[in-house]
């Protein structure tokens, strides 16, 4: 070979090592190719602390390079250890925060991996900086819902648990937050689980006779089957209807309060909230605006708004406040109509309540503790009651009135309240269980279908556990959450 191209060949050699071993030298000094998820898991405002989460692989590596590499590094300490130390961004070399480490090890983490939390100075400035540090260490953004995703997907969590997370954060009352709490603790999923079980033993049955001749299936297993699908159906009726009481919980109720001017809303907001919020005066279109407050019936969060009294009117202002209160009415989940007994014909009653959906009505006739005056005649299909605002007097009855028109039980401790996508999937198993009771009682049972409805009602329970998941459901539920939860 000749000598010139045998340098070349070695020049070219020499020059693609240099390029190698410069490259691996200045490769960027904390790269991560499978990088954990990090977020700040507190509220951003001011607090004692805000905590940065960090989960998933490498997550040790991330937090060593956080920490100074004179103290023991995270990555060989063991489960359950915190420590006091400094924490400092490694491509700066700052100093970020004093803060608590906080070292969990997989699966003993609220997402099933390896986590880290570091608890550092609260307020938005110090948190951002600590999760920067965090980032700039190697770790990636988390999803909204992200951690408790991961939580599912590792088995720590089944969907309804997934769900009731996001529920108690968001909890309103007390009850919201104690039911909530109590489907976190599986109250709700056992349920489900105890009759995709059912359902799933009932299928076997049903497959196993299909082994034999249609003659040979006796009367018995049938009767037997049926008993069992409509005690099951029993059951899932309970729990669907517990569905309003759901979402009263969740979403919270709208109850307004209309009626003439000087009948006495104002007061009864008042009343209710148990404070002075209206201004109650005798001069009629004192409220020409809504007035919105909180209010919790018996722990179901509540939006209670006193409108613009009802009537006629020439003033432009009122006569805003009068179409805003139509359009409230018109949303309500109750209307409280309060009526001036005094000053109310039947025949004025009789026009006024045709505005009003007569399910979502209670009649409040006010100022009982005057004396009678000639008598209203007030229509029975419509729950009434007679208060006096002023002194108190009713307001128990009202109460118990308006959570009986809500569909708000008093016993919910045990009462497992299911969302719109528990519903939905209850119903579509109810729908398929009473298909297999049909086919079951008609004279030529077909077996084959039967089972295929059972399959199906079971995996639509499957699907509220999240035994059965798509993707799509899984960022349709995790998407609701924040980001750090
Ligand atoms: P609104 O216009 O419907 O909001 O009525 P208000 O709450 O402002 O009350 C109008 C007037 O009725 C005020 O003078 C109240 O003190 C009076 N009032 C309200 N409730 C009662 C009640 O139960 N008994 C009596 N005697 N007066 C009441």
């Amino acid at each position: 070979m000749d000598a010139i191209p045998l340098v070349v060949c070695n020049l070219f050699v020499s020059f693609v090592l240099f390029v190698v071993y410069y490259r691996a030298m200045n490769k960027p000094q904390f790269e991560i190719y499978e990088k954990p998820i990090a977020a700040i898991a507190t509220p951003l405002g001011y607090g004692g602390i805000s905590v940065v989460r960090i989960s998933g692989p490498n997550v040790f590596k991330v937090a060593d390079r956080l920490i100074s590499k004179k103290i023991t590094p995270v990555s060989h300490r063991k489960h359950g250890n915190f420590f006091h130390t400094k924490v400092y961004d490694c491509q700066t070399g700052e100093s970020i925060d004093d803060a608590l480490v906080l070292v969990f090890h997989a699966p003993k983490s609220y997402t099933g991996e390896d986590t880290v939390e570091i608890q550092g100075h609260g307020g938005v400035i110090p948190a951002e900086r600590l999760l920067n540090a965090v980032l700039n260490a190697g770790a990636k953004l988390a999803e909204p819902g992200e951690f408790t995703k991961r939580a599912f997907l590792n088995g720590q969590l089944d969907l309804t648990q997934a769900e009731a997370v996001c529920e108690l954060i968001q909890s309103q009352t007390e009850r919201a937050a104690a039911v909530a709490r109590s489907q976190l603790d599986g109250s709700l999923g056992c349920k489900i689980e105890a009759m995709y079980d059912q359902i799933v033993d009932l299928s076997a049955d049903l497959e196993h006779v299909l082994d034999f001749d249609e003659g040979e299936i006796a009367d018995h297993f049938v009767e037997k089957t049926v008993e069992s699908i409509e005690s099951l159906n029993k059951s899932l009726q309970k729990m669907i209807d517990s569905w309003r009481e759901g979402e009263l919980l969740r979403q919270g109720a709208l109850i307004v309060l209309s009626g003439a001017p000087n009948a006495g809303k104002s007061s009864l907001l008042n009343a209710l909230l148990e404070r002075n919020r209206a201004i109650v005066h005798s001069t009629p279109g004192t409220t020409r605006d809504i007035l919105e407050e909180s209010y919790s019936l018996s722990g179901i969060p509540a939006r209670l708004v006193d409108t613009a009294g009802l009537r006629d009117s020439d003033n432009a202002i009122e006569c805003e406040g009068i179409k805003r209160a139509h359009a409230l009415i018109k949303a309500a989940d109750l209307n409280l109509l309060v009526i001036d007994r005094h000053d109310t014909s039947t025949d004025k009653l009789s026009a006024i309540i045709k505005i009003f959906n007569q399910n979502k009505l209670i009649l409040v006739l006010n100022k009982s503790d005057l004396s009678d005056s000639e008598a209203l005649r007030v229509p029975q299909n419509i729950p009434s009651v007679s208060i006096s605002a002023l002194n108190g007097i009713g307001l128990d009855e009202l109460k118990s009135i308006m959570k009986k028109t809500l569909g708000i039980e008093d016993d919910f401790q045990t009462q497992p309240v299911v969302t719109q996508r528990h519903l939905e999937e209850l119903r579509f198993t109810q729908n398929a269980i009473e298909e297999v009771i049909l086919l079951l009682k008609a004279d030529i049972t077909d077996i084959v279908i039967a089972a295929g409805y059972l399959r199906e009602g079971s995996e639509a329970l499957g699907r509220i556990t999240g035994r059965v998941y798509s993707e799509d459901l899984l960022d349709n539920i995790f998407g609701k959450f924040c980001v750090g939860k």
